[in-house]
């Protein structure tokens, strides 16, 4: 499979050309993609790849809505639509090791000194209240200072200068740990922030995992291929050869800086805080980069991290209830589990595996196999009819969860609770569901009584 997103758009293209729309007329980065984004979706019902060929400010298109759908993302797997998550377990299950080649397209064009300048790329408002411009799309690729464990992930930046941006850090995630080490020692933790790939490598950076499992191997089995690194030209990390841009930087130890406010996959603009400040060393980009941004807190966002944590969960809570039949997450902070109940106490397992899996889950509702967890009515009429909140409903208190959560009462310190609604003592011994007997069920046709 090819590795860079050019050709996963040719594939788009040429199976689906109506998913792919350009758009010729001049957009204000401010606040326009995401009201276009938006309207097409709730006016339009469409969520096409949109490629705005004329940005105002900026020499760069800009490409954004690339994951609103769950079929280009399976596609970009190489899977068919409903094998997505086994598709996701698999390379999970059988990582292939990336490769370092000599050079890319990503350097063919090199800036460093005075002539990085982060004001050339699209300075994109997303939402009212959003402090500044940000960059949505930039995977994080960094190693641990300590070891030769690397790390992948998703990290909003705001744009502070020519050469300066904060980042938002996800407490308690890997490279918040990794920074804190280098912190520690008083050094700089050198970081690339990659934009403009192929979807395979998006979704590979999403993986939940232990640190030492790395997300660059995910990437290469979800592509089917070692992904191919490049060295940046500043720093011994790593980089897609064939992304769209690369920005260099380092996050800087014992500096701060004010960040946000910010609309975000929750449905809120969290308030301004205190984060990270990364110093640009060098950007390298395709002479003709399309600059990617991901339309946060819509589809393009919440389908594209719901793969990955979704897949995590299942195989988490997979080991200990063998019996588990899905996963889904259906919001932000929640898990909905069905399983096969062989033994009293497999719920409450499920449910602690998930909240132990996933710093984000916060609530974790286990129903039984007969309900369907991607129908919210079901969820809730299992919830209503076999629940005893005294009896049925976990807290844990003070636990790490997203610093996301307008809820909590500091950032991300949270307490979390765990529904079993499965039925007591058993499915097979509890009141049953009322029917039709089925040989009447079988016997009327619905056209002998309504012609
Ligand atoms: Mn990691």
């Amino acid at each position: 499979m090819a590795q860079d997103l050019r050709s996963f758009l040719d594939l788009i293209k040429r199976r689906k050309p109506e998913e792919f729309q350009i758009v010729s007329k001049e957009v204000d980065p401010a606040y326009e993609l995401t009201a276009l984004v938006v309207k097409l979706e709730r006016e339009g019902r469409r969520r096409p790849v949109l490629l705005f060929e004329r940005v105002k400010g900026s020499k760069f298109p800009v490409l954004t809505n690339l994951h609103a759908s769950r079929s280009r993302l399976a596609a970009a797997m190489g899977a068919a639509p409903e094998e997505t998550q086994r598709a996701y377990l698999r390379a999970m299950e059988k990582p292939i090791a990336p490769k370092v080649v000599r050079t890319g397209p990503v350097k063919e064009v090199v800036l460093t000194g005075d002539r990085v300048d982060l004001g050339a790329l699209p300075q994109i408002l997303h939402h009212e209240g959003d402090a500044g411009a940000y960059v949505t799309a930039a995977i994080s690729f960094a190693k641990d200072p300590t070891a030769d464990v690397w790390n992948c992930a998703y990290n909003r930046l705001q744009i502070k200068g020519r050469d300066t941006t904060s980042i938002h850090l996800t407490t308690g995630k890997h490279l918040w740990e990794f920074h804190r080490i280098a912190e520690a020692r008083g050094v700089p933790l050198p970081v690339a922030l990659v934009v403009g790939v192929h979807p395979a490598i998006a979704l590979g950076a999403l993986a939940i995992g232990s640190i030492d499992e790395d997300e660059r191997a995910i990437m290469g089995a979800l592509l089917g291929e070692p992904l191919e690194l490049v060295p940046c030209e500043t720093s011994d990390i790593l980089v897609p050869a064939h992304a769209e841009l690369v920005i260099e930087a380092e996050i800087l130890p014992h500096e701060r800086t004010a960040e946000g406010p910010f609309g975000e996959f929750t449905g809120y603009s969290l308030g301004e805080r205190q984060r990270e400040v990364v110093k640009v060393k060098a950007i390298t980009h395709r002479r003709d980069a399309i600059f990617q941004d991901i339309t946060v807190a819509h589809l393009d966002h919440l389908l594209l991290s719901t793969i990955p944590i979704e897949a995590n969960l299942y195989r988490a809570i997979r080991a200990m209830v063998p019996s588990v039949k899905a996963v889904r997450v259906p919001g932000p902070f929640t898990c909905y589990v069905s399983l096969e109940q062989r033994v009293p106490g497999q719920a409450k397992n499920a449910i602690l595996a998930a909240l132990g899996a996933d710093l984000y889950v916060k609530r974790v509702v286990v129903v039984d196999e007969d309900v369907d967890v991607f129908d919210d009515r079901q969820v809730t009429w299992a919830i209503a009819t076999r629940c005893q909140p005294d009896r049925d409903i976990t807290v844990i208190t003070n636990a790490r969860g997203s610093d996301l959560d307008p809820s909590t009462r500091e950032d991300g310190y949270t307490a979390k609770w765990g529904v079993d609604a499965t039925a007591k003592p058993s499915l097979a011994a509890y009141t049953p569901r009322h029917r039709v007997p089925p040989a009447v069920w079988q016997r009327i046709n619905l056209k002998d009584f309504l012609p």
